[in-house]
């Protein structure tokens, strides 16, 4: 039950988490979609700011040619005349003149240039144009200019003027030189790092500042004097995350929804299946056939596995393979071992009474090998059958018997019973052999894979020679599982195998069968003697 739950507990879990990803990927979605756009607007808006920046260094190149055209002294009144036309052409130029070094000669404001303050030396480009980046006029102290200067002409610009055009809410911008990283002109929240030269936006188009939580576009202008930065919190774009979520979300939740429908389905169906094979237990739908074991050496019947069967309502017959992994990982195995155990009473009691020597074998899972019941259930068979009627074999499979400490308590509590213990399925499991030795096996079933290669020409067909070897060495009898062919039947006779089963000598026959095959295959009273009581012996290195 415990199980069970457990089952549908993770299934649901697994279901619960497999939707919440749908969910998360497209908010994920709807972020990154909304930050792209938001991108392509900042580089918009750092485009058009750059062509300002460009526009406003041919001014100079403009004023140059005019002043240059003409042939009398730029100072003339004239020339004069032409630089205060020229300054009232443009929004962002407050001044033109024509300087001797940093000495103004003229200009078409003398009120501005009277009072000019250069600030620190100029940045010589390689054009030889002057830049004068922190030029303030004295009595105007919050305001910052730049003068540009080449060929004794300069023009006196104000460069806020530049990006005022372009203010919007949660959009910052700047231009800055790249000589000195210094801002030229600036509009909202800025990081000095932005315009650094060697700052962590330097050399990227776009660049996420998470520290700041900024989406930064930082451009540099041709020739490269001076840059842009547009920059926007990258809180503001919440609202159109929000708008693209609209649509995402649903989609998102839908998906979920979903994956948690298939989960519930899934987890449905395991539970439905154990249901299934709970009803198949209590209500007897599961059977036993017996598979008869043989004495090679002289052709009789020794013995018969016991092989469970579960037949469905509909009349179709299912094979173990197919169900005891389920009720394995179902957590019913414990079941199905107490019920394949009380069809053994129930087969065979009367046969057993009558022939106590003969031997049966039934098959357990590892996890009947970890449990204390199990030793207590196969004395409950032997008590129920009769004391001394029956010779009981039990086998395990490899896979149930690696680095469990566990199942040797078990296994010895079995043999305490005088049942005998089997290795089921030789050769198929783990490579490792230690358990060999570990465990106080008395029987090796050699597995029907190696029966089928040992007559042949295969890669493998030596290796149930060794498998031989080994049982001899440690003591124990081999049973030879799958034998279909007389020659196989002789292959292993010959290298002193004593015991087989397999299509050869029978299929898994139904209990009344086999009370009928076994007289008809045996000597008269050879399954008189009843079967040892008590404890076994410590297996004996023997020769079969
Ligand atoms: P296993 O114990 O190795 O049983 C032998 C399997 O080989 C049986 O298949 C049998 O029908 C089949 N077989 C016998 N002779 C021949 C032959 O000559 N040629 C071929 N090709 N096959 C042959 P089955 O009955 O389908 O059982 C499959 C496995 O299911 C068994 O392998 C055993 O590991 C497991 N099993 C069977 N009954 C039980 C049970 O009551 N409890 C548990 N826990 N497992 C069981
Ligand atoms: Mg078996
Ligand atoms: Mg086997």
């Amino acid at each position: 039950m415990k199980s069970r739950y457990r089952i549908a507990a993770l299934l649901l879990l697994t279901g619960m988490l497999l939707a919440c990803l749908p969910v998360l990927f497209s908010a994920q979605q709807a972020r990154k979609q909304a930050i792209r756009e938001r991108f392509a607007q900042l580089d918009d808006t750092a485009a058009h700011l750059e062509r300002q920046v460009r526009d406003t260094a041919s001014l100079l190149r403009q004023l140059r040619q005019q002043m240059h055209a003409r042939s009398d002294d730029p100072c003339s009144a004239e020339g004069v005349a032409l630089m205060q036309r020229f300054v009232m052409s443009s929004q962002i130029v407050k001044s033109a003149m024509f300087l001797d070094g940093t000495r103004v000669l003229c200009s078409s404001n003398s009120a501005v240039t009277n009072n000019l303050l250069l600030g620190p030396p100029p940045v010589v480009q390689p054009d030889g144009t002057l830049i004068h980046s922190q030029v303030r006029i004295r009595g105007i102290a919050q305001r910052q200019y730049v003068l540009l200067v080449k060929d004794g002409y300069g023009l006196l610009a104000y460069p806020d003027g530049l990006i005022a055009p372009f203010s919007r809410p949660n959009v910052s911008m700047g231009l800055f030189s790249t000589h000195t990283g210094a801002w030229l002109a600036r509009y909202g929240h800025l990081q000095e790092a932005w315009a650094a030269a060697n700052g962590p936006a330097a050399g990227q188009a776009h660049y996420l500042d998470m520290d700041s939580g900024y989406m930064v576009v930082r451009r540099v202008v041709p020739p490269g004097t001076t840059g842009t930065v547009v920059a926007s919190p990258l809180a503001s774009i919440d609202t159109r995350v929000s708008q693209f979520a609209h649509w995402f979300l649903p989609a998102g939740v839908l998906a979920g929804l979903v994956v948690l429908g298939a989960a519930w389905l899934i987890s449905r169906r395991q539970l439905s299946a154990r249901a299934e094979l709970l009803h198949a237990i209590n209500k007897g739908h599961l059977f036993l056939l017996y598979q008869p074991v043989f004495d090679l050496v002289d052709d009789t019947c020794v013995g018969a596995e016991a092989l469970l069967r579960w037949q469905h309502e509909d009349g179709k017959v299912v094979t173990p393979d197919l169900f005891i992994p389920f009720a394995e990982d179902a957590g019913l195995i414990h079941l199905v071992s107490r019920r394949v155990l009380e069809l053994v009473v129930k087969d065979l009691s009367g046969f057993l009474r009558q022939h106590p020597g003969f031997h049966i074998s039934v098959n357990l899972s590892p996890q009947d090998l970890q449990s204390p019941r199990t030793p207590r259930l196969l004395a409950d068979m032997q008590a129920a059958i009769g004391p001394g009627c029956g010779c009981f074999v039990v086998e395990a499979t490899e896979r149930g018997l690696l680095e469990r400490t566990s199942a040797l308590e078990v296994l010895l509590a079995i043999r305490g019973l005088g049942i005998e213990l089997a290795v089921d399925d030789f050769g198929t499991g783990y490579s490792s052999l230690s358990y060999l030795t570990t465990y106080p096996f008395d029987i090796l079933k050699i597995d029907k894979s190696f029966t089928h290669t040992a007559c042949t020409e295969s890669v493998t067909s030596s290796v149930a020679d060794h498998i031989i070897d080994l049982a001899r060495s440690l003591g124990m009898r081999t049973l030879v599982e799958g034998i279909e062919t007389r020659e196989q039947a002789t292959f292993f006779r010959q290298r002193g195998v004593r015991y087989g089963q397999g299509y050869l000598f029978s299929k898994p026959l139904g209990a009344a069968e086999l009370f009928a095959f076994v007289p008809a295959h045996s000597r008269p009273d050879q399954h008189a003697r009843p079967a040892p009581v008590g404890p076994l012996p410590r297996r004996r290195p023997t020769p079969d």
